[in-house]
């Protein structure tokens, strides 16, 4: 008898992360791929910054499990500046943001609110603790926050059904949108949240990357008592593979218990952060000038080539939002439907994702993978992964008469 349990896991490989198994297997075979799966900047690293990962690399004993103090005073001092005043007993350091949320979702147990369509992890973590989440629309041209109203009104039908709904996650700016949640919505959701006793997990792991300036919608300014913000080394410094992420605590006594909780989960899942890691990000979160200049200067790439890229959908027919930050774009191809059904047999957003990788070589992902309605024609494409290379002829070609 077979001791080793074959049941099957509730979640797959990330699709993000299959999405680069596609484009291996292609490459190994010698065909050409244009690869916008995976958001990934490549932007090298900054010299003072591999300077201090240098200095740190005596660093071999395991660390405090929250971080160490200099990380944890670095990022503080980040959300002070960034206008949400944080003492460093409140952060905790994780390997990545992405582990943190699994152990924040963990600690509070209960059933996840998340906004359709949303990154896929959450979806997929809400799942790994046995819950499946509980999906609430954006609000019409935003992306990132469910709408209030359409939230109240599932959170009181699931917990008139039984369920126990007590965190919502909001990404700002969102991943697959692209887009960033005005303030009236972050603030009707705040209120909703209030009313509804949910805790808020503010995910701001492209915060840095928005493309205009202007005053940024953080939830944990209009509700700090229930509001845990994330971030990461992954996005704003292109430092996805350093693995290095912060979550910020409500000051107050039930954010204590939450951090508490999360460190002791993290004491059992992770130990420490790895130490040379956090010595570069007690660098990089003091926002010293040359590493402010490096993140400009990928703001301003990020965003034209975003933009170019939704202008290039657009012009082939799709209805795109305008990117606001971070590096997708998120084309809808229901415009076209009738065509692409016609010459494509096109009824899915992974039907189309599957005709733009077998026909045309581009490797985008399907709305549907982050809980959008599978019928629908909506792409996440990453642009980092167009950098130096123009594409709108294979754009065009997929929807042109034949
Ligand atoms: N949150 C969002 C919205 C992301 O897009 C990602 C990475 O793709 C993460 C979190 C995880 O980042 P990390 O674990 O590298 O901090």
């Amino acid at each position: 008898r077979q001791r080793l349990s074959t049941e099957e896991s509730p979640v797959t490989v990330s699709a993000t992360l299959a999405a680069n198994e596609a484009i291996a297997a292609r490459r190994a075979a010698g065909l050409e791929v244009l690869a916008l799966g995976f958001g990934e900047a490549g932007i090298p690293v900054h010299p003072l910054l591999r300077q201090r990962l240098a200095q740190a690399a005596g660093e071999i004993a395991y660390g405090p499990v929250a971080g160490i103090d200099a990380a944890r005073e670095a990022a503080a001092g980040y959300w002070t500046r960034r206008g949400l005043p944080t003492e460093a007993g409140h952060v905790l350091l994780g390997p990545g943001s992405k582990p943190i949320l699994f152990a924040l979702l963990h600690a509070v147990g209960g059933d996840v609110v998340l906004p359709a369509p949303a990154w896929v992890s959450y979806a997929a973590q809400s799942q790994l603790l046995g819950r499946e989440p509980i999906r609430v629309p954006v609000p019409v041209g935003e992306g990132g926050v469910p709408d209030a109203e359409a939230m109240d009104a599932a959170v009181r039908a699931a917990r008139a059904a039984g369920r126990d709904p007590r965190v919502v996650v909001v990404t700002l700016p969102d991943n697959p949108t692209g887009r960033l949640a005005s303030e009236r919505s972050v603030k009707a959701l705040c209120e909703t949240a209030r009313e509804l006793d949910l805790l808020i997990v503010a995910d701001e792991i492209y915060r840095d990357l928005v493309f205009e300036e202007g005053p940024f919608p953080s939830p944990a300014a209009w509700a700090p008592e229930r509001t845990v913000t994330t971030t990461s080394l992954s996005k704003n410094y292109a430092l996805g593979g350093w693995r290095v992420g912060a979550a910020r605590f409500p000051d107050s006594p039930m954010g204590t218990r939450l951090l508490e909780s999360v460190r002791g989960t993290a004491s059992e899942l992770w130990s420490s952060t790895p130490m040379p890691m956090q010595h570069a990000a007690a660098y990089a979160w003091g926002d010293p000038p040359e590493l402010v200049e490096r993140v400009a200067a990928a703001r301003r790439l990020h965003g034209s080539v975003a933009r170019a890229v939704a202008g290039t959908f657009a012009s082939v027919g799709c209805t795109v939002p305008a990117p606001q930050g971070g590096f997708y774009v998120w084309p809808d191809f229901a415009p076209l439907r009738g065509a692409l059904a016609e010459r494509w047999g096109v009824a899915t957003s992974a039907d189309l994702a599957r005709v733009l990788l077998d026909e045309f070589g581009v490797v985008v992902l399907p709305g549907s993978a982050f809980g959008d309605d599978p019928a629908s024609l909506t792409l996440r494409v990453a642009v980092t992964g167009i950098y130096g290379v123009s594409d709108s002829e294979r754009l065009a070609a997929l929807v042109a008469p034949e």
